[in-house]
């Protein structure tokens, strides 16, 4: 069907459908009453001059019965007044109806016309436009979704930006130690002695970590983790986790233990990623925690999950940090943990491996006491 070319605009289309049935009504509805007005009007007339010949002692004519009332110029006077009467009612509802028609349509086109707008500023880049006045009915409510939506894709390009920001600048550190040290030794003003070798590698292993952090959550987050479940004993995972990590606590004079019952459901886990959950949280542990701290290290049998909890009596978390401790690059008191070497990928790592299971994470903390951070999987 080819439309009309002027028909194109919603604001005209409604115009005329709303005006249009306004007017066929109105149209209708005076021919009607002018149709059944007059004929009714005809009729009393007859029987007003059938009851007066009547009473005058004459029998009525039967042609006149049969031609109808005689209309005199009064009666004829009195048809057309009802009939102009009835045309000019008409017209005036009928010029109402357009004048509601045109409010009526703006209403509906006004928001539309708004929201088409703003649609068009999203699509060139403008994410934070905006409808205002939504209003309450269905139009407000299409308004306030795309507010919301709006909202959505703003967050997350700042999100995607400061996060671009953040790789770049942990990159960054490592890359300029490995150049730096590189092209002194190239151009002979520091000879490769394996210390500094040693510097290198270490730098080096830091970024393949790092981009391997970077790798496992992109990979979560777009739910395209591959995880190779088996019907896993957490307690002896757990207990093997702290084994590899007992050595590294020595050294910081930390005491690290394991209580788990001998014999715990088997859920089915990937246990290389929830192994490496248990080492990020042990290792921040052991990190945050000061010398002759104590690091325990707790799994639970709970109803339809196995819940695992790492606390320690180290430095805490500010109750302002404690919310985004799981966010990507967060770093809570910066200059500490900076210089401990994490990269704030850890626990947002932890995140995503947890919840990947179907499982879910917490952290508490007492300020100055110490942390404890606990997972919970569950059993199917
Ligand atoms: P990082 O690699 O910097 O340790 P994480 O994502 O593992 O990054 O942790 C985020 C932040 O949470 C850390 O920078 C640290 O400030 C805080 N944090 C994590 N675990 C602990 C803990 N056990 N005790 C105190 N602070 C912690």
């Amino acid at each position: 069907m080819t439309a009309i070319p002027f028909v194109r605009s919603l604001n005209v289309k409604l115009i005329l459908a709303l005006a249009g049935t306004a007017l066929a009504a109105v149209a209708l509805a005076s021919f009607l009453m002018e149709r059944s007005a007059s004929s009714e009007f005809r009729s009393y007339v007859m029987d007003q001059q059938m009851m007066e010949q009547h009473m005058g002692g004459s029998t009525p004519r039967m042609d006149q019965m049969m031609s109808g009332p005689m209309m005199g110029t009064r009666e004829d006077a009195f048809l057309a007044d009802m009939r102009q009467s009835l045309w000019i009612s008409g017209g005036l509802v009928a010029a109402a109806a357009l004048v509601l028609a045109v409010i009526l349509a703006r209403q509906i086109t006004g928001p539309v016309r708004r929201l088409a707008a703003a649609t068009t500023d999203i699509a060139g880049g403008k994410l934070d436009s905006r409808i205002e006045n939504t209003g309450s009915d269905e139009l407000g409510q299409l308004g306030q979704s795309f507010n919301s939506m709006a909202a959505t894709l703003q967050r997350q390009e700042e999100e995607r930006r400061s996060m671009l920001a953040d790789i770049a600048h942990e990159l960054r550190t490592p890359l300029s130690v490995l150049r730096g040290n590189l092209e002194a030794m190239l151009d002979g003003l520091l000879e490769p002695r394996h210390e500094q070798l040693s510097v290198l590698h270490e730098q080096s292993v830091a970024l393949s970590r790092l981009i391997d952090d970077l790798r496992t959550l992109s990979l979560a987050a777009e739910g395209h983790l591959e995880l190779h479940r088996q019907p896993t004993d957490v307690a002896e995972l757990a207990r093997r986790v702290v084994g590899e990590m007992e050595a590294g606590a020595k050294e910081r004079e930390i005491a690290l233990s394991v209580e788990a019952p001998e014999s715990l459901p088997r859920p089915a886990l990937d246990s290389d990623r929830i192994g490496q959950v248990l080492r990020n949280l042990i290792d921040n542990a052991l990190r945050y925690t000061p010398a002759s701290g104590r690091v325990r290290v707790t799994v639970r049998p709970q109803a339809q999950r196995v819940t695992v909890t790492v606390s320690d009596t180290g430095a805490g978390i500010a109750r302002e940090d404690l919310p985004h401790v799981f966010d990507r690059f967060y770093r809570a008191d910066g200059s500490r943990t900076r210089a401990t070497g994490g990269s704030g990928l850890g626990l947002a790592i932890v995140k995503q491996l947890v919840e990947a299971h179907g499982g879910e994470v917490r952290a508490e903390s007492d300020p100055g006491r110490g942390s404890v951070f606990s997972f919970a999987l569950p059993l199917k």
